[in-house]
Parts: structure tokens; C-alpha cells; sequence
């Protein structure tokens, strides 16, 4: 109440903002003015000039200033050369269609343009043309010569704003690059050295983690820096995909899976399953036809926790009754005292599947099913117990002992492996529907991005789910993969030293952006007031009834001719839809975000007379829909959404696909309580009881303005949701981010430098000391042993010393590392001055980024189990981030030792770089062996809840303290 009285008196705080921001507006079209009488020449000059003087001034900081000051007339220099293209109207061509340039800058346009020059998201209307914004403030930045990007959210759009704008930075004296998914190395490095360089966030990403993690020559490198980023359709690349790191990988050296062996059981069981469920459900039909509403809501319960997507169950969930009773059993049964008996109850199923949560958990039923004549073939061994046992037996000598413990991890290990397996693969059967989640597409298994209802080929679900989903689908199995390089969306754009966004709608998320990215939100107003008219939504008991009206709806606009877009929120929704239209014989064209281009033509076609487009939510997103004539006086384009969304922005985003710059319009939503949303998070309680107050029977809707805050009170709840795992997975990987800078930065200076030998040599002044200390016994007061030193050095090294030669007792530590340092390096000059000096350079640096690869790539795949592990003691009530951020550290620590200077004494392998100079210098032992293996991969075993925690103190992992000793 208070912020809305001061919000009245003295404006938002965004309306603030912007009025101090109209000053330079105005100067921007004063200058534009004046620039009208120079002659084309003269004003493209200036680019030149500004570049030059801004290319003497050396800090950033002082660049920026600079910029700041020369902003109003730069801005002035760009609309001036728009009005001019469009005086000239000449054609020119935009992804292979003539155009003609016919904008000049408006001035919220200049206002958007300036917040994007002061690294923030301006939030501007679809139409509004935000494409043209960016032509500002990049023109403005690529002046510093140090190469701008604008990040678009596919191919087909970087292209297309590339050539579109193109014309522009031409005539202006820039150059424009756009990187396409196909291109080569050499002309991806040609896109990136003009001025200004158009992208995917994926392509974007992906060059980084070539560059930096994979590239072994500069020339191999195609990027030049970080300096400024706009990022267009902002929530989606920052939000939406925040959750899909980008991940380079290979083939994985081993793979043991199984799930090609346990498919046919686990068909089994879930088909077992499903039959107990069903008779469960027909049996709470029997109890509440008897009268006993107690009974029937806790058999409904138990089928909801063994098969969610159970028909019977669905059906008696639009039963306002048995929806209570339902409700009322689950809650009673998450209080803390019923716990033993909801373990019971859990016990009577074959397994649970959390449809929340996604986790599916094996009951002893479902262990004895799968192994009857094992039932511990899915508990994992007490490893902990058997080593104590093991250590404490007499009668075995110490290399028994370690010979049994191998065999004894070596079993538990299998023994993780097959729970995994088998949990992944129920996992695959209960909660992965095809054509909803994936699709089958040349005997593989595509995923569906779960926001944008796109495929996604190529991208794979991790941890062997993926495997999983291919074995149930009886498709090819593919390898297990590894990891190569990765990084989030998140840290890859942190990596700008500015960033700015466009979109429709940031305003709802602007807490998020602020927190996130440091990046604050600045609504502009639209060019003209908006004539939208979004109607309340209607509201049906069952999907069918609603799938019907929608229908009803598009007959309707068919037969008057009023386009209308239909948004749905997945591919499998746009089908169904589009097989109901066929049978009414209503002609529509269906959009899924897969041919950008193709799909772009029809969007831009979707406002004629009697069009009818239906869209998941990311198709055709980025194109301008134009009113067909005479489409205005029939009221505009219809929007028809057929199920809210999680997220309220994207709601807002599909609604603002209409009535674009002051064009009439109108927009509503289709709304069913057996929609996602409505069953998932509360929303349906809510709605029981509303239901009950109306007495809603078959086919009837509703439609009121306070049913659309239930449903938007659902939606906050998931936005908040979504927020703290978003949030949660940022977290996690500013860990790995740190890590990341490291090794990269490592990585390029070996890259970089003209002498690779100093940094060998660096490692070896560090090394032997360390070596030599360690056998000599500084610290300790132990013997000093000399042979093992010897032996060290003479099985690393190709020094040939014999015990005359060395006189280690002679001379004190310090002296004898001197001493050995100095040989070695004799050495290696002496055998390396035989050989073609560049040669031996580049196999130095090959050799070091070599190590620095293997190890970092080793380390990434063991920082995927901690990271996997350490969820497991957040049920001890501990905060798995913390566990995880000291444990990285740990393991980084280790790394980092290991790149520089360790070797690996339980393989005997030799390691690099040390053992490497070996290779170069010729005969030594190891040499020519690039391959590492490092302790550092520890083993993370993967414990069901019902399995005895590893700590080994005989409790079930649920309720002890999930230590892994
Ligand atoms: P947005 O990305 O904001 O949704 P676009 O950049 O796709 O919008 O532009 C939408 C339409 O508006 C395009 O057809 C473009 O030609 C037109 N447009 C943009 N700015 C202007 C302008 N200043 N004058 C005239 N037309 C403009
Ligand atoms: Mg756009």
C-alpha cells in the first residue's frame, strides 16, 4: 500500500530513471539535425576518426568515459545514416530476400539504446523494434576496436539481423560477422575479428571452450575477448536455458553399463507395477462408492506414488471428493510421526517414483522381483567393515591385503553400478514419455527441451539416463560419454566485461537478473499505447473439454477470418491440436522451432485473413507478425494459449505476439485442472474447492478475474522454484568457474609462450627439491634414503647415475636438489640441442597442454560424481554445497599438484611434465607414454536410501549420517 502511495507521488523508480535519460534524447536528435547537412562522406568519417583516437587511449576505464561522452553524437551519426537508407530505398538482400531499409530510430528506441550502452536489460515490446536498438549502442562500443557481440537465440535470426543491420554498419564504415553453426575455424576467426559479430549463445560458448580448453596454437584460436555482449530475447538465453550447461565431450574411455540386461526385468516389474496399481485404484472406486472416503483416498495415494500417470486416477482426481481425500492422506502421511508407516505403505509397491522430484527409489518387493535369489545383489557392500576386517586378519601379508580390498571396491563398485542402472532405467520407463520429454528421430532418442517444446539433437541427459531411455526405447545404445570442457550459460556470459539484454518481458524476473548477472531491468514504453485485450481465462474440468473449446474458439476466428496463433507448451500439444483441426478440415500450419528459417516465413504470415498458426512457444520467436489488410477492423490477431505456463513470462511472452506497435489485438487462455501446472503445485486444492462453490458440471467453463490470480499464485510458486535451482546450479558451478579460469589461464600462457622450456623447467625447479626432501627426510627424523632417491631419479630421468656419480651423503639436501637439477637440465639441453629447436618447442608445449588436458578432463569427471555424491548427505543435514565446495577444493589442490609436479606411483606411470622431459630427452624410462592416471578420481558410491549407509554404523543411508569414509 505504502509503495503504491509513494509510487503515485513521485513515479517508479523506472520512470525515474528513464526521465533523467530524456536529456540525451533530445541532444541525440539535435545532433541528428545538424547532421543532416553533411554530405555522406563526412559522416562516416567520424567513424574513423573516433576509432583512431579511441584505439590511443589505453585502459577500458578511460575508453568508457570517452564513450559516454561522444554517445549522444554516435547515436546521432546512426539514426542520421538510417533516415538516409531510407530516403535512398535501395534494395539490397536479407537471407535471400530482397528488402528495402525503411526505419528511422524512434525515440524510445535512442532511450533503449542507452540502456543497453549502460549494460542493462531494457524490456521493450515484441515489434518494437529491438533489432534496430542494438545497431546503437554497438556502433557506439565497436568504436574501441575491441570486437562487440549480439547474441541471438538461433542461426537463422543471427543471420538474419546481421545482414539486415549490416546495411547500416556499411554504410557507417563497420563490419559485421555472423558465425553460423557450420562454419570452419578460419571463418569463424574472420567473423569474430570484424567489428561487430552476430551469434548463438551456443556458438558463442562453444568457440570458448575451444579456444580455451582444446586449442594447442594460437592460430588454432578463433575468438578475441570479452568486452561487450547484448543478448537478445534476454530471459530465454539467461533463463530458460540456465539450466543446460554447454558440454563438449568424447567418447568415454570404458563403458559397463547394463541396461541392455535389465530392461527386459524392469519391463517387467513396471508392467507388474502398473497392474497393482490399477487394481489399487479400481479398489478405492469400491471403497468410495462403500462410503469409506478414508480408505479410498489412501489407496488413491499409494497408486499416485506408484504410477502418477495412473488413468483411473486422473479420472477420480477431477472428483472434488476423492481430490480432498486424496490430498488429505498425503499430507497426513508427510508428518514426521507416520513416518515408519509411510515406509510401510511405500513397502507395499514394487518401487515409488517422485514425479516432483524425479527420483524413482526400488522397495524390498522390487529387489526380490528383480533377484530373488540375491536380494543383496542391490545393497551396497559395507565397504568400510570389510577393510577394518581385512586390515585386522593376521594371517595376511600386506600385499594380500591390498589385493583383497581391490577386490572388494572393485565388487562394490559393480554393485553402484547395477542400483544406478536399474534406478535410471525406472526412471526412464515412469517418467520419460515419449513424444513428450523426446522423440525417436533415425533410431535415436532426441531430447525435447521441456521450456521451448524444441529438439534438441545432439544433447543427451546425463549420468546414463540417456542410455537408459535408449534401451527402453530398443534404439542403439550409445556410448557412455565424458566430458571434454563445459560451462554454464551463466559463467560463459559473466566472462563480458559488459552485458546488456532486450526482450518483452524481464520484468518479472528482474530479481533474478539483478541478483544473477548484475543486471537491472528498465522497462520502455512502447512507441504508441498498446491496444491489446487480454480477456480473463477460461477455465475446464478435463483437458478434453478444453482441447474442445479451443477448437470451438478457432472455428470461430476461421470462419470470420481473424488470424489467430495458438501457443501450446509442448510439440506433443501442437500435434494433438493440429489432428483435432485436421478433422474439422480447418487448414493451420504447425510451428516447432526446428526449421528456423521455414518456420519464420509462415510467422510472418500469421496475421492474414483466416490464418490459423499453431506454435510451441519458441517457434518463430524473433518475427514481426504484420496485420493483413483489413484485419485491423476485424479486431486483430487472436492469441489463443492452451495451457499457462510455469513461468508467467512466458505467458506474457506469447500474449505479446499481438497488437504490436499499436495494432489492435486480443489474447486468452485455456486453462484445465488436469493441466501440469494445476496438478503439480497447489493450484488444484484451490481449485477443488472452487469447483465444488459452482458446481461445474461436464463441458461447463469458467471465467473470472480471481481464477487468474490462482492460477498466477501456482505459477509464482514455480518461478520461485525454478529460481533456487537455477540459483542452486550457479552455485555449483562458480566452484568449477574458479577452477575453470585457472587451468584455462595456465593453459594459454603455455600457449602463448616463446619459451615452453622455462616452464618445464619451472616445474622441475619445483618437483625434485620436493622429490629430493621427501627421500632425504627433511622433515622427519627418519634415515635419509639415498637409494630411493636414486632410483627416483634414475628411473625419471635419463641420467644414468651410479651411486659414485651421486655422492648424495656428501652434501646436504638443499645442495643434492641443486645438485640434480642441474644434471637434469644439462641433460636435457645436451639431448635437445640434436634436434630442430622449433620442433622441440612445439612438443614441449604439446606436452605440457597434453598433461594439463588429460588431468583437468579426469578431474572434471570425478567433480560430476562428488558433485553426484554429495546430494546424498543432504539427507545427514548437511549442505551438500558446502561438502562439495571443500572436497573441490581438495581435489583442485591435488590437480593443480599434479599438473605441475606429481607422478603417479600407484600405476607406475610416469607423468608429465616431469616424466615428459624424459620423452624429449630421449631414452628414459616412460618415455613416449602420454597417458595419465590419477588418484583423484575417488569413488563416490551411489546409495539408495534404503541401503545401510556407507559409514557402516548398520543404519539405513536415510536416517544415519551418508559419510563416506
Ligand atoms: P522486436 O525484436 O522488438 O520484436 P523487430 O526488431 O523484429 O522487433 O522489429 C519489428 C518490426 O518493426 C520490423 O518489421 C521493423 O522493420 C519495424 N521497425 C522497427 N523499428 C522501426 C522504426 N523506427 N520505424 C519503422 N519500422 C520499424
Ligand atoms: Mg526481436
Amino acid at each position: 500500500m505504502i509503495g503504491w502511495i509513494l509510487k503515485k507521488i513521485l513515479g517508479s523508480k523506472n520512470q525515474r530513471e528513464l526521465k533523467r535519460l530524456m536529456p540525451i534524447v533530445r541532444r541525440v536528435n539535435d545532433f541528428d539535425e545538424q547532421f543532416k547537412s553533411l554530405s555522406d562522406e563526412e559522416l562516416r568519417a567520424k567513424t574513423a576518426i573516433w576509432k583512431e583516437e579511441l584505439a590511443k587511449i589505453p585502459e577500458l576505464e578511460d575508453q568508457w568515459k570517452r564513450l559516454d561522452e561522444i554517445l549522444p553524437e554516435a547515436f546521432a551519426i546512426v539514426k542520421n545514416a538510417a533516415r538516409r537508407l531510407k530516403d535512398r530505398q535501395d534494395s539490397f538482400t536479407v537471407c535471400d530476400q530482397p528488402m528495402k531499409w525503411d526505419m528511422v530510430h524512434f525515440d524510445v528506441q535512442l532511450l533503449g539504446g542507452i540502456v543497453l550502452h549502460r549494460g542493462r536489460i531494457a524490456e521493450m515490446a515484441t515489434g518494437e523494434g529491438k533489432t534496430l536498438v542494438a545497431t546503437l549502442p554497438l556502433y557506439l562500443n565497436a568504436l574501441t576496436g575491441r570486437g562487440v557481440h549480439l547474441v541471438t537465440v538461433n542461426d537463422y535470426l543471427a543471420r538474419r539481423d546481421a545482414e539486415w543491420m549490416g546495411r547500416l554498419y556499411d554504410f557507417l564504415g563497420l563490419t559485421v560477422g555472423c558465425i553460423q553453426h557450420d562454419q570452419e575455424p578460419d571463418l569463424r576467426r574472420e567473423q569474430y575479428a570484424m567489428d561487430i559479430t552476430y551469434g548463438t549463445n551456443s556458438e558463442f560458448g562453444f568457440d570458448y571452450l575451444r579456444d580455451n580448453g582444446m586449442a594447442t596454437t594460437r592460430e588454432q584460436q578463433v575468438q578475441r575477448g570479452y568486452y561487450y555482449a547484448i543478448v537478445d530475447e534476454v530471459d530465454s538465453i539467461l533463463i530458460d536455458e540456465a539450466r543446460t550447461p554447454l558440454i563438449i565431450s568424447g567418447p568415454a574411455t570404458i563403458s559397463t553399463h547394463q541396461y541392455d540386461r535389465w530392461k527386459p526385468l524392469i519391463e517387467q516389474l513396471v508392467r507388474k507395477q502398473n497392474m497393482l496399481c490399477n487394481r489399487m485404484a479400481s479398489e478405492a472406486i469400491e471403497k468410495f462408492e462403500q462410503g469409506n472416503v478414508e480408505m479410498g483416498g489412501r489407496l488413491m495415494f499409494k497408486v499416485k506414488l506408484g504410477q502418477p500417470r495412473n488413468k483411473q486416477l486422473l479420472r477420480m482426481m477431477e472428483d472434488p471428493d476423492k481430490r480432498r481425500a486424496v490430498d488429505k492422506a498425503e499430507l497426513s502421511f508427510y508428518q514426521d510421526t507416520r513416518k515408519e508407516e509411510l515406509f510401510a505403505l511405500k513397502e507395499e509397491l514394487f518401487f515409488t517414483i517422485d514425479e516432483k522430484s524425479n527420483e524413482a527409489d526400488l522397495s524390498e518387493q522390487g529387489r526380490n522381483f528383480l533377484n530373488p535369489d540375491d536380494p543383496n545383489a542391490f545393497v551396497l557392500p559395507d565397504l568400510i567393515n570389510e577393510f577394518t576386517e581385512i586390515d585386522l586378519d593376521p594371517s595376511l601379508s600386506q600385499e594380500e591385503k591390498d589385493k583383497k580390498k581391490a577386490e572388494r571396491q572393485q565388487h562394490c563398485d559393480e554393485q553402484a553400478e547395477r542400483i544406478h542402472n536399474i534406478s535410471q532405467l525406472l526412471r526412464a520407463y515412469c517418467l520419460f514419455e515419449k513424444d513428450v520429454q523426446y522423440v525417436i528421430e533415425e533410431n535415436k532418442v532426441v531430447i525435447v527441451d521441456e521450456f521451448t517444446g524444441r529438439k534438441m539433437p545432439g544433447r543427451r541427459w546425463s549420468d546414463g539416463l540417456h542410455q537408459a531411455v535408449e534401451a527402453k526405447e530398443g534404439v542403439q545404445i550409445d556410448r557412455e560419454t565424458q566430458t571434454l570442457a563445459t560451462i554454464t550459460i551463466q559463467n560463459y556470459f559473466r566472462l563480458y566485461q559488459k552485458l546488456a539484454g532486450m526482450t518483452g518481458t524481464a520484468e518479472t524476473e528482474a530479481a533474478e537478473f539483478h541478483d544473477i548477472y548484475k543486471l537491472d531491468v528498465n522497462v520502455i514504453p512502447t512507441n504508441r499505447p498498446v491496444a491489446r485485450k487480454d480477456h480473463n481465462d477460461r477455465i475446464y474440468k478435463t483437458r478434453r473439454e478444453k482441447y474442445n473449446a479451443v477448437i470451438n474458439e478457432i472455428r470461430d476466428c476461421h470462419v470470420r477470418e481473424q488470424p489467430v496463433l495458438v501457443g501450446t507448451v509442448s510439440v506433443e500439444a501442437s500435434e494433438l491440436l493440429s489432428r483435432m483441426l485436421k478433422r474439422e478440415k480447418i487448414p493451420h500450419n504447425v510451428l516447432n522451432a526446428k526449421f528456423h528459417m521455414q518456420e519464420a516465413e509462415i510467422v510472418q504470415r500469421a496475421g492474414q485473413p483466416g490464418t490459423v498458426t499453431i506454435s510451441t512457444n519458441m517457434a518463430g520467436r524473433g518475427t514481426d507478425i504484420k496485420l493483413g489488410s483489413g484485419i485491423p477492423d476485424k479486431g486483430g490477431l487472436f492469441v489463443i494459449g492452451t495451457e499457462r505456463h510455469e513461468a508467467r513470462r512466458i505467458d506474457r511472452q506469447l500474449r505479446g505476439r499481438c497488437a504490436r506497435q499499436g495494432d489492435p489485438g486480443s489474447s486468452r487462455f485455456y486453462v484445465s485442472f488436469e493441466d501440469d501446472l494445476m496438478r503439480n503445485f497447489g493450484a488444484a486444492d484451490r481449485m477443488t474447492r472452487i469447483m465444488e462453490r459452482f458446481g461445474l458440471e461436464e463441458g461447463q467453463e469458467l471465467e473470472h478475474r480471481w481464477l487468474n490470480k490462482s492460477v498466477e499464485t501456482a505459477q509464482k510458486r514455480v518461478e520461485q522454484r525454478n529460481y533456487l535451482i537455477r540459483k542452486r546450479t550457479l552455485d555449483f558451478d562458480d566452484v568449477m568457474n574458479m577452477q575453470r579460469e585457472v587451468v584455462y589461464t595456465y593453459r594459454n600462457e603455455v600457449i602463448d609462450s616463446e619459451e615452453p622450456r622455462t616452464l618445464i623447467y619451472e616445474v622441475v625447479d619445483e618437483a625434485v627439491p620436493a622429490k629430493v626432501k621427501e627421500y632425504l627426510g627433511a622433515e622427519r627424523d627418519e634415515e635419509p634414503n639415498y637409494t630411493g632417491l636414486l632410483h627416483w631419479v634414475n628411473t625419471t630421468f635419463p641420467l644414468g647415475l651410479t651411486k659414485e656419480k651421486a655422492q648424495f651423503d656428501t652434501r646436504t639436501v638443499d645442495e643434492n636438489a641443486q645438485f640434480l637439477t642441474g644434471r637434469i637440465k644439462d641433460a636435457y639441453e645436451r639431448k635437445s640441442s640434436h634436434e630442430e629447436p622449433t620442433a622441440v618447442k612445439s612438443l614441449e608445449r604439446y606436452i605440457i597442454l597434453n598433461a594439463i588436458d588429460r588431468l583437468w578432463q579426469e578431474h572434471l569427471y570425478a567433480m560430476d560424481a562428488l558433485r553426484e555424491g554429495v546430494y546424498l548427505r543432504s539427507y545427514a543435514q548437511k549442505d551438500p554445497l558446502i561438502e562439495y565446495k571443500t572436497e573441490a577444493y581438495d581435489m583442485f589442490v591435488d590437480l593443480m599438484a599434479n599438473i605441475k609436479n606429481e607422478d603417479a606411483p600407484a600405476r607406475g606411470r610416469q607423468l608429465q611434465p616431469v616424466g615428459a622431459m624424459a620423452a624429449v630427452a630421449g631414452d628414459g624410462d616412460g618415455a613416449g607414454e602420454m597417458t595419465l592416471d590419477l588418484p583423484i578420481r575417488r569413488a563416490m558410491p551411489k546409495v539408495g536410501r534404503n541401503e545401510p549407509c556407507p559409514c557402516g554404523s548398520g543404519k539405513k543411508y536415510k536416517n544415519c549420517c551418508g559419510r563416506v569414509a
